[in-house]
């Protein structure tokens, strides 16, 4: 069986953590995700000249 997430915390606006259940533990930056997600949201915003992802991740993390 492959790890799954026991916990999720964002541990800032734009990091989240997650401990695995293999014992894991780890934080994510927002663009580290996005990187790892294969859904096509995702593979646009990989498209997407540096500048426009900076300025789309920005938009998410204001509240
Ligand atoms: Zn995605």
């Amino acid at each position: 069986m492959s790890p799954h997430p026991l916990t999720l915390a964002l541990s800032a606006p734009n990091r989240l953590r997650i401990e695995w259940s293999d014992g894991l533990r780890r934080e994510y930056g927002c663009r580290e995700l996005r990187d790892a997600c294969p859904c096509a949201t995702c593979r646009e915003q990989r498209k997407a000249a540096p500048a426009e992802l900076l300025h789309e991740l920005g938009q998410e993390v204001t509240p």
